[in-house]
């Protein structure tokens, strides 16, 4: 069966792919798709509702013609009879059955004739056409049923009536079954009874059809319109979070299958944010001390540079190296001098104010920028960080350790513009300090001010 069916897919792939690029693009959408789908259904219900339509016609049809064969036959019957004990047969007898042919046609509104062997009617609904030859009879429907005795139905087009007339054909028997003429019997009026009575299950047919038809069509706009914007609902969604759009989300407004990807979308952007959270700290942060890197200093002062330019206002940069620290980690041990490092990074914070930063730019080197502060007051807070570290005790394994820093202090404007320029400014400070002694703090040097009388 596979075998079968594999080279036939293959060969519809084959042609699938030939066909233009403009072709296939809307047809492997699914909006398209859908509404192609929903279309034919919307089509098939009404040509559902002709098929029953036709098919109520024709047993209006059958259901005329099998009482038209009964009466006929029973006309056929009585006229081969004899009109009375001792009379010759009715049909026999031109006046007599005129009359019965007359009055079928009055009381029963039936409309007969009687046709003999030689084709000359024998008596008509309509009294004037006695004796003339038969003339309706173009497709030879009655000559075959006097030849074969099989009754038939068919439908004459006369000038009169350009519908056509229902008749129907039986044989006329006498003695010996003997065919002796044909009974004709117009059915017209009864099928057309027949199908007046079926006008209203007609009438539901067709309102069912239509109606289901509009469903179908309402439904399947409703249906494609929905799943179509939220397909490019969760697209577009998927789309901002690859471009790096990390708060994109996907809203649907559906449920069920595309509702669960929606909200699959959701918690898998939601789990990303954290990682991407978790990743951008750990990028900007120092894990021994849990201050900001020398990277992440480094953007801070720039943007706070920047920051001071466009205001014009003052930057101060504090760089400051713990004293003789190898001898700390010489004498206790490196985790004394770990705790030594987190001791003093706790202290920095919790003696800056929340717009400062502190961060370990590596080894027992710290920087803090005083955004707003100028150099005056940032050797002061310089002052203030170094006596309180020499005051800080770092107990560690039930050893106390003592350690002093030295401190170099720069200002923007006056010591430079630039991020590099303030760190090689302070950088050269600190060293000063340490050349002047340690446990101090040192600004650059200075032109000496005029003094103000
Ligand atoms: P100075 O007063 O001139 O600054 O002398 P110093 O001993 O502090 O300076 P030096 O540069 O000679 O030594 C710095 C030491 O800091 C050397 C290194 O082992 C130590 N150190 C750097 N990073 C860490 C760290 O993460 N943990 C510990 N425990 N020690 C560190
Ligand atoms: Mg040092
Ligand atoms: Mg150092």
């Amino acid at each position: 069966m596979t075998k079968l069916i594999r080279p036939v897919r293959g060969r519809v792939a084959a042609r699938w792919s030939s066909l233009p690029a403009a072709l296939r693009a809307p047809l492997v959408r699914v909006g398209p798709r859908l509404t192609v789908a929903f279309l034919a259904v919307a089509l098939l219900l009404p040509l559902i509702g002709l098929v029953a339509i036709r098919e109520q016609h024709a047993s209006s049809l059958r259901a005329a013609q099998i009482e038209a064969q009964n009466v006929a036959e029973q006309v056929a019957h009585l006229v081969t009879q004899p009109a009375g004990p001792g009379q010759p047969l009715l049909y026999q007898q031109p006046a007599g059955l005129q009359q019965y042919v007359s009055r079928v046609n009055r009381d029963g509104n039936r409309d007969l004739e009687i046709v003999g062997l030689n084709r000359r009617v024998l008596a008509d609904a309509i009294p004037a056409n006695r004796g003339r030859l038969f003339a309706d009879d173009r497709g030879g429907e009655v000559a075959a049923t006097m030849r074969d005795g099989r009754p038939r139905a068919f439908r004459e087009l006369n000038v009169d009536y350009p519908g056509g007339i229902e008749l129907m054909a039986v044989p006329m028997r006498a003695a010996q079954n003997k065919i002796v003429g044909a009974v004709l019997l117009e059915y017209t009026p009864l099928y057309r009874q027949l199908l007046a009575g079926g006008g209203e299950t007609r009438q539901i047919i067709v309102g069912a059809s239509l109606a289901g038809m509009a469903a179908a069509l309402a439904l399947g706009y409703l249906l494609s319109h929905g799943l179509v914007r939220d397909l490019r609902r969760l697209t577009r969604a998927a789309d901002l979070l690859a471009a790096g759009e990390g708060g994109a989300r996907a809203v649907v407004g559906s449920r069920g299958e595309l509702g669960d990807l929606a909200a699959a979308f959701n918690s898998m952007a939601d789990r990303l944010a954290v990682q991407r959270a978790t990743l951008t700290e750990l990028a900007v942060r120092d894990p021994l001390t849990g201050l900001h890197n020398r990277r992440s200093f480094s953007d801070r002062l720039n943007a706070a540079l920047s920051r001071a330019g466009r205001a014009e206002s003052a930057v101060s940069l504090l760089m400051l190296d713990l004293d003789h620290f190898k001898a700390v980690n010489d004498r206790h041990g490196h985790p004394a001098g770990d705790q030594v490092l987190r001791t003093v990074a706790a202290l920095l914070v919790r003696e800056l104010r929340g717009v400062d930063m502190a961060a370990r730019l590596g080894g027992e080197e710290f920087g803090v920028l005083l955004p707003g502060i100028g150099h005056r007051d940032a050797v002061a807070v310089a002052e203030r960080l170094r006596a309180a570290i020499a005051r800080c005790p770092v107990v560690h394994a039930g050893v106390t350790i003592r350690v002093t820093a030295s401190f170099g202090v720069v200002s923007r404007p006056a010591d430079g513009r630039t991020a590099d320029e303030l760190l090689a400014r302070a950088d050269d400070a600190l060293y000063r300090a340490k050349r002047a002694g340690r446990d101090r703090v040192s600004g650059p040097p200075r032109p000496p001010q005029p003094v103000q009388q």
